[in-house]
């Protein structure tokens, strides 16, 4: 067995340099092997940019998976976090504290919902969902005890959780899992009719599960009408209306939700990601008074969840969205930036979708593949990550100028003219 460090050499380790090798061999050394990163080590950032080791700048297409919604340690956001860290980061939620009272004030009033509930991760938000709208069915709706299901989505993604991958349609993310939860139930994504069936035939659905526009399966957008059909059958069934805008939510897609596109107003909204302006995690859920409190106290909790730190930076994160007009700003920019990755014309590219930043771009089978794009545009100074083998996604922080986004377009129109050269 290796000995523990002294106080000395746990003290040298944190304050040295590392190049990008070296971090990336003790990562692959020390820790889990459940990502495959690009070979990049990222060390600072500031808004759109970042920058490794060596001094390498890139532009960050990425946004850490839509959370870095506002930019790299937006000023306001790193003055929030110093500002609340000066008077208190934790008390628990055994007390009552300031931060979550203001979230809770200005958050409910953005998305029009009247009560929030503030967790940690966005898998532990969709849980949050979950464990609601099955105790609603239970108490409200009078579904049999253990009988409650859950319509969900083919090709979804809601997080890692035991019960979320539980009905998650992704093999890899379900085998060697088991035993699963039950009670969910699959319709395919966009696919009005076949939810009409589903909840015509099924008396003990309580909810239907989506993501607005699916991320994770590579940026998948449902056809028009599609979410005010969802409203519409949700409420002839009474059955709640859960949308997943985790991804989708505060701005990424055009509108501060992307429920809005067709005005359709969810039981329950679940956020993450955005929320936590780029530095902390905080996640949370939204609904109705009647509906939220089906939960009594001792039902449901978390040690961190509704912190004074991060519910503080959540508020700043929610004021930058509004005071810098993200909506607009992505709204037109993804126009922008979809108008130009079109006019590409590479024969490698299979189709350019999406909703405001949050972009796709899919690659033919005969390209080889996203990964050997990801790596050359990495290479280039273009940060993004492929999702499953041939999507590419794009999605700056939504602070991007149109300036920054003709950079990172003179970059990838490069990559994609020379990739067979250069990968
Ligand atoms: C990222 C994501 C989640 C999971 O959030 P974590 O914070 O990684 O647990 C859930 N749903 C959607 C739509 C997501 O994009």
């Amino acid at each position: 067995m290796r000995r523990a460090l002294t106080a000395e050499e746990i003290h040298s380790i944190i304050m040295a340099n590392l190049t990008s090798e070296e971090i990336a061999a003790m990562t692959e050394e020390f820790c889990a092997h459940n990502y495959k990163p690009l070979p990049v080590a990222l060390v600072s950032g500031d808004g759109v940019w970042l920058w490794d080791p060596e001094g390498r700048k890139y532009m960050d297409m990425m946004s850490c998976y839509s959370a870095v919604s506002v930019g790299h340690l937006h000023p306001r956001i790193v003055q929030a976090t110093f500002e609340q860290m000066s008077k208190i980061a934790n008390c628990s939620r055994a007390y009552y504290n300031e931060p979550l009272a203001k979230l809770g004030h200005i958050f409910t009033a953005l998305c029009g919902m009247e009560s929030i509930l503030p967790m940690n991760s966005g898998a532990e938000a969709v849980e949050t969902a979950i464990k609601l709208a099955r105790k609603w069915g239970y108490t409200k709706k009078h579904v049999p005890d253990g009988k409650a299901e859950i319509i969900v989505c083919s090709g979804n993604f809601h997080g890692r959780t035991t019960t979320v991958i539980s009905f998650s349609s992704e093999e890899q993310y379900k085998k060697n899992f088991g035993p699963l939860t039950p009670g969910f139930r699959f319709v395919p994504c966009g696919d009005a009719d076949a939810l009409e069936s589903v909840l015509t035939e099924h008396k003990n659905v309580v909810a239907f599960l989506f993501e607005p526009i699916q991320g994770e399966a590579g940026i998948i957008v449902p056809p028009a009408g599609y979410l005010a059909k969802v409203r519409e059958l949700c409420t002839r069934h009474n059955v709640l209306m859960i949308a997943d805008e985790i991804q989708t939510g505060f701005c990424r897609t055009g509108k501060m939700f992307a429920c809005q596109h067709e005005n359709a107003h969810p039981d329950i909204y679940i956020f993450g990601k955005a929320l936590g302006g780029g530095v902390m995690p905080i996640s949370a859920i939204a609904t109705s008074k009647a509906i939220m409190d089906v939960f009594r106290p001792g039902d449901h909790g978390s040690t961190f969840g509704g912190n004074p730190l991060a519910c503080a930076v959540a508020c700043t994160a929610i004021e930058i969205m509004v005071n810098e007009g993200l909506e607009k700003n992505s709204a037109e920019l993804g126009v922008y930036l979809m108008e130009r990755l079109r006019a590409l014309n590479s024969p490698y590219i299979k189709e350019i979708r999406g909703k405001g930043l949050l972009i796709g771009l899919e690659l033919t089978k005969a390209s080889g593949g996203a990964r050997r794009f990801c790596e050359a545009l990495a290479k280039n100074g273009v940060l993004s990550k492929e999702t499953h083998d041939y999507v590419i996604r794009f999605a700056p922080p939504l602070t991007i100028t149109k300036e920054e986004i003709d950079w990172a377009l003179e970059k990838i129109a490069y990559v994609f003219e020379n990739i067979d050269r250069i990968s």
